[in-house]
């Protein structure tokens, strides 16, 4: 049995009583059999709110999480597809449009054999609070294929992205759903997504998806922005201890999009990134990652951490199938994917001497990781407020689209900077306000929380 479900077992027993919260977590678990993350989303959400009903008893009465934690709409489609010998292959597609209360459904789409209803209804849940910790209009959805872009041509993407969208573009439009990309989706993907949306529709709708390239409508920094984003907000966390990330030693998990930028950006305010890694293995580079060395093997061919530590030689070691958080350092981005982090890899970051954790990657510390670096007080950013400079950036992008302006990119990073700002003096403020000073779950949670209840109370019963 795995950490999570593990995890969700005592509650659903506890969930007999009378405690409201229990109850609505059981509900989930009786009526989303089987979703694991989805459960462990809902439970890491709920666990923090209990202060927030007991303040506010007219959320309770309007039923407000028992709606937030029903998608608005689940769409699931099958997704057919030839290979270049012309095999046919069927896979399945996903959307939830979990909230649509602040603004269009917003989120990513991901193309990843393990993709599944649990996977993308915990990341649809996620980025309802995410989105609305930005400050943006935007709602809250995801979706995606479990479809293997690795190892595919170019054409056999395109065939597929095709016939993914030939199904999903009549649930989409710039006011209703607009997705971008994530793990195994970037810009090829999305123009191909584009492309063919733009064929169905005869409408150059530029604000349907983000991400999209910068000569047709994508917005300068939206590629940076997720891992830049994720290590200002870590500066943040260390300046409210009196410190920061000049002169510290990083270790970064991952080596696609996120990961690259937070490499890059800690990289340019002082620190010295030991590592990088990708499902095969991590590297350890105590000279510090080569950022523009990685970024040309990922780019050519979609290279592996392997061929980087090949290229970059010297003291540069890789270790295969080995777990990159038992290298020491004072900071820590798991950037790669879900539960990459765990409890023994916590206590042993702990015994390092590690200060902050920060999740570029969404829910990549499990929830007893989390529990070991809150109790040691290692500053811990939780993905919904970490990482929420990419779907920030992609607002950013929507509002150029709809005025069909094009920003420079050192506005929007002046942007993205103000906006990781703002995200951590909430989550700050807001522990604060509720009795748990320093600790950014509450705060990420409650801050991202309440901006969607006032507005669903305002929007009555729907
Ligand atoms: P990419 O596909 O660009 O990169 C994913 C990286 O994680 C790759 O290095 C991949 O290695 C590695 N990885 C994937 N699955 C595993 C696994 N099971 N074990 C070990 N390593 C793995 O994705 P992104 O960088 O876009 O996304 C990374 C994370 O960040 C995801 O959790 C995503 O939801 C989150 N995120 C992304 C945003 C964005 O703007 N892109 C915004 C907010 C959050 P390999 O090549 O071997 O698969």
């Amino acid at each position: 049995m795995t950490e999570t479900e593990t995890a969700s077992a005592p509650r659903a027993t506890a969930a007999r009583g009378g405690d409201p919260l229990e109850r609505i977590y059981a509900d989930v678990l009786r009526r989303n059999p089987g979703e694991t993350e989805f459960h462990q989303a809902v439970r890491e959400v709920l666990e923090t709110l209990g202060p927030v009903l007991a303040r506010r008893p007219e959320l309770a009465e309007a039923r407000i999480l028992e709606r937030v934690c029903e998608p608005e709409r689940q769409i699931v489609f099958r997704v057919p597809w030839t290979d270049d010998a012309g095999r046919v292959h069927v896979n399945r597609g996903f959307r939830i449009e979990f909230s649509s209360t602040l603004g269009p459904y917003k989120g990513g789409l991901r193309f990843h054999p393990s993709v599944n209803l649990g996977i993308v209804k915990f990341l649809g849940f996620e980025q309802i609070f995410k989105n609305a910790l930005t400050g943006l209009p935007i709602g809250g959805g995801k979706g995606g294929s479990d479809f293997d872009p690795k190892n595919r041509s170019d054409a056999e993407v395109m065939r597929f992205c095709q016939s993914f969208m030939t199904e999903l573009h009549r649930s989409l439009g710039e006011y209703t759903d607009v997705p971008a990309g994530d793990i195994g989706v970037g810009a090829r993907e999305i123009g191909y997504l584009f492309g063919q949306y733009k064929r169905i529709t005869n409408r150059h709708e530029s604000g349907v998806l983000t991400g999209k390239g910068v000569g047709w409508g994508g917005a300068r920094g939206r590629t940076e922005a997720t891992g830049y984003g994720c290590v200002l907000f870590t500066e943040e966390m260390l300046r409210s201890r009196g410190t920061g990330l000049d002169g510290r030693s990083v270790v970064v998990s991952g080596s696609g999009n996120v990961a690259l930028y937070a490499i890059e950006k800690a990289q340019q305010l002082g620190a010295t990134v030991l590592t990088c890694s990708d499902s095969d293995g991590y590297v350890l580079d105590r000279k510090g990652v080569d950022v523009e060395l990685l970024k040309e093997i990922k780019e050519a061919g979609r290279g592996r951490v392997s061929d980087y530590a090949e290229a970059r030689g010297g003291d540069c070691r890789y270790v295969p199938g080995g777990r990159i958080w038992e290298v020491p350092c004072e900071v820590a981005l798991p950037c790669a994917t879900q539960n990459e982090l765990t409890e023994d890899d916590a206590v042993g970051l702990v015994r390092g001497g590690v200060l902050a954790v920060a999740e570029g990657a969404n829910m990549p510390t499990t929830p007893a990781a989390v529990r070991a670096l809150r109790e040691a007080g290692v500053a811990f950013g939780p993905g919904k407020a970490a990482n929420a400079g990419g779907v920030a950036v992609s607002a950013l992008e929507m509002q150029q689209n709809a005025s069909r302006d094009s920003w420079e990119f050192a506005h929007t990073e002046e942007r993205l900077t103000g906006i990781m700002r703002h995200i951590h003096d909430s989550c700050h403020t807001t522990a604060e306000r509720y009795g748990s000073p320093g600790d950014y779950v509450v705060g990420a949670n409650i801050a991202g929380f309440e901006p969607v209840a006032d507005a669903m109370l305002a929007q009555g019963l729907v």
